[in-house]
């Protein structure tokens, strides 16, 4: 057992002080208030790990190369379905090498920013050609690897692809590196499965209900009859009229009438809903799983974070698109998106707990553990997951409590992390991962040879 020893820390009740943490086989083993002990490891400041409720690792290999006008020369305007046509000729190249590379990087970076446990939305099945590689699940294991690798906690999602839109339309060919049929997804499920290591964990992913039939939907989701149930819905207001002209009904309404949706969901995005949407889906029990900083780069729209919030809804927040890999920037962006719209401040402040920093942490972080079908909590029992902030660190000088929370999110330059736990071996140090510089090189060859082609 080895024993770290906090100034402060948040635990599942609020902050804490002088309390011992306890640590055996990856887990926290005890928590208990108690003088420091020779021995002990001492930290100024400890925070549980938060989850990244979705993440596209392959997408970090194209962040930055579709903010120009006019890439897709055969759409109207830049919006998000001329950047899934970009999104779509980087896939023509990209091999299970690269892969692996990329989702290093990203997993580290998930790290260094105070994320230890990730939801990868994982929809890259196929070869270039569209054909399954001999091991179906070639690519699941590639994720496995780099969360493996970098010690990340994988909750891996493979997703189920097989239409273009509503009404089981055909799929394009940018799609086809994505598709399964009913049956050969229960194979390609099974293997990624058994492609996991250490805890990682798995779910199901029906992608969206533009690229599965209602049908479809039912045949999934008994395969899958424990572990979180995640979904694209309601992203572009495109694809809610889409979904009315099919079905009468916008998609978290169809969804909320039609599947059984509770607290094993997440719906992630959620853009666009109804304020009688906005409630039911607070009442359910399912997590929105919202990515700000994405839904700001792709122009999706603005969740109604405040009334979801003030309706009791759960919140897990991703990086989605890893345009760019940073926790405190996603909590920040779903404030800031509330203040532009409603000209006002401080919106996602709970009754009780007045810091918005502090009501968006530790909501994020119970939202998302739930996604994940995860413990992350310092709590006895839980995988040993801890972030610690440098709070020698100029932006959180003099800082304790919320106060340090709401720093971090609105006011912290780079560096805010110090180190990072996770199940129970230190991988980040000082702000950097262990294997920082390895995974950077093979990323970095990996981005010069597909930018070059
Ligand atoms: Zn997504």
């Amino acid at each position: 057992v080895r024993h770290l020893w906090f100034e402060d820390i948040l635990l599942p009740g609020g902050w804490a002080s002088g309390v011992e943490v306890g640590i055996a086989n990856g887990r926290i083993a005890s928590v208990a208030e108690r003088p420091m002990e020779a021995g002990a490891e001492r930290y100024a400041v400890g925070l549980p790990g938060l989850c990244n409720v979705h993440s596209h690792a392959f997408q970090r290999g194209m962040a930055g190369l579709s903010e120009r006008r006019g890439l897709d020369a055969a759409a109207s305007a830049d919006d998000f379905w001329s950047w899934r046509d970009v999104m779509y000729r980087f896939l023509d190249h990209l091999t299970p090498d690269d892969i692996e590379a990329v989702a290093a990087q990203a997993f580290i970076e998930m790290l260094e920013s105070g994320f230890t446990r990730v939801g990868e939305f994982h929809y890259l099945h196929n070869d270039t050609d569209g054909l399954r590689y001999s091991d179906p699940a070639e690519t699941a294991v590639r994720i496995a690897a780099a969360a493996a690798a970098t010690g990340i906690g994988l909750t891996l999602l493979p997703v189920f692809y097989a239409h273009s839109n509503f009404g089981g339309a055909p799929p394009l060919a940018g799609q086809r590196r994505f598709l399964s049929t009913v049956d050969n997804y229960a194979a390609l499920w099974e293997a990624s499965r058994a492609a996991l290591q250490g805890d990682a964990t798995i779910g199901i992913a029906p992608h969206s209900l533009r690229a599965v039939t209602p049908d479809q939907l039912a045949s999934l989701l008994p395969l899958c009859l424990e572990g979180p149930i995640h979904i694209h819905a309601a992203e572009q207001v495109k694809e809610v009229a889409a979904s009315v002209a099919f079905s009468g009904a916008r998609p978290v309404e169809w969804l909320l009438d039609n599947a059984e949706v509770d607290r094993r969901w997440c719906i992630v995005h959620a853009t666009h809903l109804s304020n009688a949407e906005c409630d039911a889906m607070a009442a359910s029990g399912a997590v929105a799983g919202l990515c700000p900083v994405t839904e700001a780069n792709l122009g999706d729209g603005i969740f109604p974070a405040a009334r979801y919030l003030a309706a009791q809804g759960a919140i897990g927040i991703g990086t989605d698109s890893n345009i760019l890999i940073d926790a405190p920037a996603e909590l920040r962006a779903a404030e800031y998106a509330q203040r532009l719209q409603h000209r006002s401040r401080n919106l996602l402040a709970g009754s009780d707990r007045l810091s918005v920093g502090g009501r968006l942490f530790t909501a994020a972080q119970a939202g998302g553990a739930q996604a994940l079908g995860a413990e992350a909590a310092i709590s006895v029992g839980a995988s040993a997951d801890i972030v610690t902030l440098d709070v020698n660190h100029i932006s959180l000088t003099g800082r304790r409590g919320d106060l340090l929370l709401d720093s971090w999110i609105f006011a912290g330059r780079a560096g805010c992390v110090q180190d990072v736990w996770r199940h129970g071996r230190k991988v980040v140090i000082g702000g950097k991962h262990r294997i920082a510089d390895a995974a950077a090189a093979q990323f970095r060859t990996t981005l010069r040879r597909l930018i070059s082609l």
